[in-house]
């Protein structure tokens, strides 16, 4: 299995090639900031406006105890953990992260202690142990507050990493997905690191049957600012990774028909896949072609 650092160092350079590529907000080049979004009284979503991108924070304030989801980049770090302690009193902290990538858990460290760590085995290869923190495997499901969190493995573990975990906060009518969704963007699967596509598309469409129909969605990257925040629905969910499957169809074909990767970029995948490689983005159209014929079906 790769290393964290080893499977970091692609995504860098992912993420520094969409910071250096994209236009960015004023914000998102000065000081920390968050634009927040209130999905419940005691729940808000945080879209960091960061350098290197927009990782979804979430905040819960249960009965004793505050849930940080995805606690996000070391640039907001100290901002989160000024935020929570206010929110925290006597009450138990809590931390989930989605999956071992920096962007959403490299502020971890920086929350206050004692902090009780949730992720799956397979992330705590990679979360750094410190003073103060206890570590809460998941290994099925597990739930907060007498049942007002669920938080739960995905059916494949090889998905957008190698361990990835999905929050539901049934009152709010919430579903917090991880990087098994960009917004209105090609994703990074990210296989060096465990991840695989087919797992990815099945745990796509497992949400889409198990969670209610009118289940509010948190990708694990939203919209860019100065856009301001969005949650999807499900519908939205399995409409994006139809598109992504049409795409990937395109992609083979032209690959059926003999052509190299380098003519089916050339090419392009048409207008009806234009809005998927907007500006700002973590995968360009290109990339997205490359990573296609890179992980055949049947591998
Ligand atoms: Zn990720
Ligand atoms: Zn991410």
């Amino acid at each position: 299995m790769m290393t964290w650092r080893a499977g970091y160092s692609g995504l860098a350079v992912a993420l520094l090639a969409a910071t250096l590529l994209s236009p960015l907000s004023a914000s998102a080049q000065g000081a920390p900031d968050f634009s927040p979004m209130a999905l419940a009284d005691n729940l808000d979503f945080l879209r960091a406006n960061t350098p290197v991108g927009n990782p979804s924070t979430l905040l819960y304030r249960g009965e004793g105890f505050v849930l940080v989801v995805d606690p996000g980049l070391e640039h907001t770090a100290e901002l989160l953990s000024e935020t929570v302690a206010g929110e925290l009193g006597e009450g138990t902290l809590y931390a989930v992260t989605t999956h071992a990538h920096r962007d959403h858990m490299d502020a971890a460290p920086a929350l206050p202690r004692p902090l009780v760590q949730i992720a799956t085995a397979h992330q705590f290869d990679d979360l750094p142990v410190q003073p103060g923190m206890t570590r809460l495997a998941v290994d099925g499901e597990i739930s907060l507050g007498g049942g007002a969190v669920r938080i739960g493995n995905f059916p494949n573990a090889a998905a957008h990493t190698g361990g990835d975990l999905w929050i539901h906060f049934p009152d709010a009518g919430v579903l917090a997905v991880g990087d098994h969704f960009f917004l209105d963007r090609y994703p990074i699967i990210d296989v060096a690191g465990g991840g695989d596509p087919a797992g990815y598309f099945a745990n796509i469409d497992w949400m889409v049957e198990t969670f209610p129909a009118e289940t509010r969605v948190v990708p694990g990257h939203s919209t860019f600012g100065p856009a301001a925040p969005r949650v999807a629905t499900l519908g939205d969910l399995a409409s994006w990774a139809a598109e992504l499957r049409n795409s990937v169809s395109v992609i083979r074909q032209m690959a059926a028909q003999g052509l190299s990767e380098a003519e089916i970029v050339e090419a392009g995948l048409g207008p009806r896949f234009v809005h998927l490689n907007e500006r700002p983005r973590f995968v360009s159209e290109e990339r997205w072609i490359g990573f296609v014929l890179a992980n055949p079906p049947q591998r």
